[in-house]
């Protein structure tokens, strides 16, 4: 077994260590609240209802544009669509790299904003869209010019996606949407929302729901109200849907068939989002080794003490080993498919994601009340990714993936 990263990948990120510096660091340094202990208040438009600043938007956005046409910004995504196909493995590793450095603009711990692009809403368009879909949306999606918002959890189910309650009923060559969505992030700034519809089957059944493509300024599309949440700011929006009509062609996909869109949506994300909590975890590790050498206490360094040790050395094992996980699962999803491999993934998956915010926790225990406060990255880093023990299938829930594979049962869950 080579455990070597591939050459052409090393070559991709020392390129991007040279881009990030030269390109990256200038645009943060010009609007430095936006990154130091003022984050969350600059870049938080509290007087509507906490949602992202357009100032804020508009960084990530000139970031995005920036990559793009220095040619990074596409590398994962497919070549008809001007990237590189980039591998899962080469993705994990960039990934991980990126979150290595802390928080920046190069991945600022606000959603998936990122100068390699994380963008499973232009796979779903590639793989299952109309030549007319992909026509309209795509090369304005990956140039930033639109967003595109994913309509699943509702109300009443989130982990249970396959007894959702949105309706879509046909009426003549038009389908009418009835229900509500919730966590629905991105819909206040997005044209258009792929909403999830039960149009056939039975409760706790996939097949039977549906995908729309539904334009956000459809009468009967509102947006009540904003949840305000753990890391601020926040667009993760309720919406409601009352008598909603699209045509026949807002379907993406096979009608009946919607919950194939939202596999390839979160199957992208998960390992990804592993590589990005172990990433995050090793900076909390070096950041804390560093401080425990230079810190002094008792009239020693910190780091002599053994108490201090071996909680790193514990977390450094844990991070070794999902590592090694992590490489073997993206070697497999790039050898064989992504079948077979989800019981790999969801391992991964929650292992990480625990271990991004136990490592953030230890890195604050050790840089003691400095640790605490937003002078360092430790909080803000863990409130993002605490996140991701609950978005893309809960901690709970890839368990429970990996008890299908081990105990021979279908998850319902995407
Ligand atoms: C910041 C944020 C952004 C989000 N963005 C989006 C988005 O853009 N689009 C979208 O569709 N959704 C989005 N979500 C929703 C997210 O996908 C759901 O919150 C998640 O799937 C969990 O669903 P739930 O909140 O309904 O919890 P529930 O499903 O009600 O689960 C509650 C608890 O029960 C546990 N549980 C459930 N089933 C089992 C079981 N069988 N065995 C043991 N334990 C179980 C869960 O693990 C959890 O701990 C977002 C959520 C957040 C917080």
């Amino acid at each position: 077994m080579d455990w070597t990263i591939p050459q052409d990948v090393q070559t991709f990120i020392a390129d991007l260590d040279v881009f990030i510096d030269e390109q990256i660091k200038p645009l943060e340094a010009e609007q430095p609240h936006f990154f130091d202990h003022r984050r969350e208040w600059a870049r938080t438009d509290w007087e509507r209802d906490g949602f992202p600043k357009q100032e804020w938007r508009d960084l990530l956005q000139r970031m995005r544009r920036i990559s793009d046409d220095a040619g990074f910004f596409r590398y994962p995504l497919p070549s008809a669509l001007g990237g590189q196909d980039g591998t899962n493995l080469a993705m994990a590793t960039i990934r991980e790299h990126l979150l290595t450095k802390g928080s920046g603009l190069h991945f600022p711990h606000a959603d998936e904003h990122s100068v390699v692009a994380n963008l499973p809403v232009a796979l779903v368009l590639h793989s299952f869209g109309t030549a007319e879909q992909k026509e309209q949306y795509l090369e304005p999606l990956i140039r930033g010019e639109i967003e595109i918002a994913f309509g699943l959890t509702e109300p009443g189910h989130g982990s249970d996606a396959t007894y959702i309650e949105t309706t879509a009923v046909k009426d003549g060559d038009d389908w009418v949407i009835s229900g509500a969505k919730r966590f629905n992030s991105l819909v206040d700034c997005s044209e258009t929302d792929i909403v999830f519809a039960r149009t056939s089957g039975q409760h706790g059944k996939a097949e039977g729901i549906t995908a729309f493509l539904v334009p956000t300024d459809a009468p009967g599309f509102s947006v009540p109200f904003n949840h305000w949440t753990f890391n601020m700011p926040s667009d993760h929006s309720e919406v409601h849907l009352d008598n909603v009509r699209v045509p026949s062609s807002a379907i993406i996909g096979e009608e009946g068939r919607g919950l194939d869109t939202a596999q390839l949506f979160v199957h992208e994300n998960r390992i990804r989002q592993a590589a990005s909590s172990l990433g995050a975890a090793q900076y909390c590790i070096n950041e804390s080794v560093r401080y425990a050498q230079e810190r002094v206490v008792f009239g020693k360094p910190l780091h002599e003490h053994q108490g201090i040790q071996w909680q790193l050395v514990e977390l450094q094992t844990e991070a070794e080993l999902i590592r090694a996980l992590i490489q073997k699962t993206a070697t497999m999803m790039d050898d064989v498919g992504k079948t077979g491999v989800s019981a790999n993934v969801a391992m991964v998956n929650f292992r990480a994601n625990q271990l991004a915010c136990t490592a953030a926790d230890r890195a604050m225990q050790i840089h003691g009340g400095v640790g605490y406060t937003r002078h360092k990255q430790f909080e803000h880093l863990y409130r993002h990714h605490r996140r991701y023990r609950i978005t893309e299938g809960t901690d709970e829930l890839q368990k429970r993936r990996i008890a299908a594979s081990m105990f021979d049962f279908r998850s319902s869950r995407t």
